[in-house]
């Protein structure tokens, strides 16, 4: 089988690789399609992020769909399509008995180079996974339930901020994870939500996909900082971009005990400590998800989230380098995907 391998920073190759044997409790996949992550695009531009570097080749990829091959397991039934979920906590440590699936402390999750031997991923034709990990797609396309994880992510965020009903949201970031942001919170109740980027492009999405209004902060780089005024406005903020800045201007735009999801990756970064502290706000990471990724699907399959426009780009695997160029432009891409099969 096929799978695409990440070498070092643009050294991509499309790499024969022995197919896995299913164990008790597996499936064997067929993969359909997959999506290009922010995480993925880092190992393919810079060959990885902050502290964590590719030290040995490793198959990219975590946001999939698959048909199943071989059913091992009750509830799959061959030719079915699945979203298959990345994450693979062990199920035995502290954090996983504690209910914090996200943050177990063996976590395998597709696609990772935080740990060494680096956790290989799911961009391969053939793919055996744990019937745990495949959640039923009926009714989606194979594009939509590769969204599927990105969501979850989303998802997840908007349970770390709690009450969502009737809030003043900002989104700071309108790649995938932004927009998606927005989505998630207009559906859990969010009444008014603001959202900013760089891009033209992005923003026209945000925008078509639910944001009430949108700030291009290179063109308008004051209109945020009004919301600033009477000690701000904006009661959560989804900050997705990892940008000091970016985050120092939503914390500026926030009002006294205001809610800061973390969800941007961009490193350590200095913070407005004094906002911080003088208005009361909360700081909240959030990272991956766990039970939400069915919840996703779940969302999608009955229609109160549909992610389908996100879905700019699909190349077929021969091309997938392609994908990797596309997803890396935010003026013309949001969602890049590649098609392993049909
Ligand atoms: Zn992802
Ligand atoms: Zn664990």
């Amino acid at each position: 089988m096929r799978a695409i391998v990440i070498h070092a920073a643009k050294d991509l190759r499309i790499e024969e690789r022995p197919a896995e044997t299913p164990g008790p409790g597996q499936l064997r996949l067929r993969l359909a399609t997959g999506g290009v992550c922010g995480s993925d695009l880092h190992y393919y531009n810079h060959g990885g992020f902050g502290a964590v570097r590719l030290k040995e080749p490793m198959i990219l990829g975590h946001e999939v769909s698959a048909y199943v091959e071989e059913p091992g397991a009750s509830g799959f039934r061959p030719g079915q399509l699945v979203a298959v979920s990345p994450s693979r906590p062990c199920g035995a440590c502290k954090f996983c008995l504690d209910g914090l699936p996200n943050q177990c402390l063996n976590m395998r999750f597709y696609g990772s180079a935080m740990p060494f031997p680096h956790i290989q991923g799911a961009f391969r034709e053939t793919l055996v996974a744990d019937a745990s990990q495949c959640v039923d797609a009926e009714g989606l396309t194979p594009g939509e339930a590769a969204m599927a994880e990105p969501l979850a992510v989303t998802l997840h965020a908007t349970r770390r901020a709690g009450e969502m009903l009737g809030k003043r949201v900002l989104v700071t970031g309108c790649g995938p994870i932004g927009v998606l942001a927005i989505l998630a919170a207009r559906r859990a109740g969010a009444a008014e939500i603001v959202a900013t980027d760089l891009s033209d492009f992005t923003l026209g999405l945000a925008r078509k996909l639910g944001a009430d209004r949108v700030i291009n902060s290179a063109a308008e780089p004051e209109a945020l900082a009004v919301y600033g005024a009477d000690k701000g406005h904006f009661d959560v903020l989804y900050e997705c971009t990892g940008v000091a800045s970016a985050l120092a201007g939503g914390i500026g735009a926030l009002r006294p005990r205001g809610v800061i999801l973390q969800l941007g990756l961009g490193g350590d970064m200095t913070l407005p400590m004094m906002a911080i502290t003088a208005k009361e706000l909360e700081l909240r990471g959030s990272f991956r998800f766990h039970s939400e990724f069915a919840v996703g699907v779940r969302l999608m399959q009955q229609g109160l989230i549909d992610v389908r426009p996100l879905i700019t780009h699909s190349v077929a695997l021969n091309e997938a380098e392609t994908a990797f160029r596309l997803a890396s432009d935010r003026s013309q891409a949001m969602k890049a995907q590649i098609v392993f099969s049909a």
